[in-house]
């Protein structure tokens, strides 16, 4: 059969790094290639108690369809969490529990985007988030991003010369994929930005709470006057990824409007795994989970930088992030990462080549490393080996 495929699937191609994951799921192969978290820490006998105590005391329910927002308390304690945290003013009316928040994406794009619209976004970005909105029609404008966030002077240049731009997207806290996170000031002045230009700011920040050090600082929510902006999370990062539960909160209004969407998409996120995880938090304390995660992360992010530093290149520069599971390394110019991937994995280590994060002009000169999924003797062995690799090439 000839299938007649919506024009959508011509803008549309299957992403790289799912195709790479493929390759590392063979065990020999040490990767720094998915964003994965480390199983080892998944709170799996937890987990076999909260469901348990779920299905006897309530199974019927926690069996049943439930609401498109999601199940009220666990929408609460996201509430709760944001506004202790971040600086936010939310209630639970304000969020929508999402399939990931990889569907909060997704949701925004059929909420927002028209054929032809703009989105703009940082300069490298999620790779992720740019599949979602393509499918909607859009078109891309990077903004020039240093190590503070967008740059406030090209982000308002680049407004005033296009037209119908409807989204920032941005990720606040230890961008996927350079690692980086944005000031304080850079936060103040995006939120006021999007305010006086009417346009929403979709802040993504899955990794928030992965800090290794470094103080904590508030969402751009805490300083948007204009309902501009949406906080997208999730609980991948800090508990399973295997749940898929993650939320999108912000003005009631929209979110009267995602959940129509949302509707239509898959009429509401798993119920079960919603009582869960409201279950762990209600018998267990997930701050003490978390630091676990902080303390391997951290100790894994200073294996994977100290490595670098002693065995990269000197012409070879890369991010030391604070927090999360991203670090950001950049080749001279004339070094493409593709090739050295190629020769990375004849040698069985895999990462993915930095191109991809681009939406429009990508710099293949660099990589992403995710340093969180693989053991410390691995992490020296896999960056020597990349070491070894990029010196084959800058001979
Ligand atoms: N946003 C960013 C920046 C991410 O890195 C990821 C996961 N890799 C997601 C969203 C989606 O995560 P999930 O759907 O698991 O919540």
């Amino acid at each position: 059969m000839e299938y007649q495929y919506a024009n959508r699937m011509s803008y549309l191609k299957a992403s790289e790094i799912r195709e790479i994951l493929k390759i590392t799921e063979q065990p020999e192969i040490i990767s720094f290639a998915g964003g994965l978290p480390a199983p080892e820490l998944f709170p799996v006998r937890e987990i076999i108690e909260v469901n348990r105590r779920v299905l006897e005391e309530d199974g019927e329910s926690a069996l049943q369809y439930t609401t498109t927002e999601g199940y009220a308390p666990l929408r609460k304690w996201i509430a709760d969490r944001l506004n202790s945290t971040r600086g936010t003013d939310f209630d639970a009316d304000n969020v929508l529990i999402t399939h990931g928040s990889q569907q909060a994406l997704d949701l925004s794009g059929k909420v927002f985007l028209d054929e032809g619209d703009y989105v703009l976004c940082e300069s490298p970005t999620y790779l992720a988030a740019i599949s979602a909105f393509k499918a909607y029609g859009c078109n891309f404008k990077e903004v020039p991003t240093d190590e503070h966030g967008m740059v406030p002077a090209a982000l308002e240049e680049i407004i005033k010369v296009t037209e119908k731009v409807k989204i920032i997207y941005m990720i606040s806290d230890f961008q996927n994929p350079t690692g980086r996170s944005w000031s304080l000031e850079r936060r103040k002045q995006l939120a006021a930005i999007a305010a006086r230009h009417n346009i929403v700011i979709l802040e993504d920040n899955p990794y928030g709470e992965l800090r290794f050090e470094g103080e904590t600082l508030p969402s751009v929510k805490a300083f948007d006057q204009a309902g501009s902006v949406f906080c997208l999370g999730t609980f991948s990062k800090i508990f399973c990824p295997g749940y898929r539960i993650g939320w999108i909160a912000g003005d009631k209004e929209a979110i009267a409007q995602y959940v129509i969407v949302k509707q239509g998409t898959d009429l509401q996120c798993n119920t079960i795994a919603q009582r869960e995880i409201s279950k762990y938090l209600e018998l267990y304390n997930i701050d003490e989970h978390i630091e676990k995660i902080r303390r391997v992360y951290g100790k894994r992010r200073d294996i994977a930088v100290q490595t670098m530093e002693a065995e990269f290149p000197s012409d070879v520069t890369f991010t030391r992030p604070q927090g999360g599971l991203f670090a950001w390394v950049e080749l001279p110019e004339s070094v493409n990462a593709r090739d050295v991937l190629t020769r990375c994995l004849e040698k069985k280590v895999a990462f993915v080549p930095g191109g991809s994060f681009y939406p429009n002009t990508a710099r293949e000169n660099t990589l992403r490393i995710n340093y969180s999924n693989m053991p410390e003797n691995k992490i020296v062995e896999g960056i020597k080996c990349i070491a070894g690799v990029i010196k084959e090439f800058v001979k």
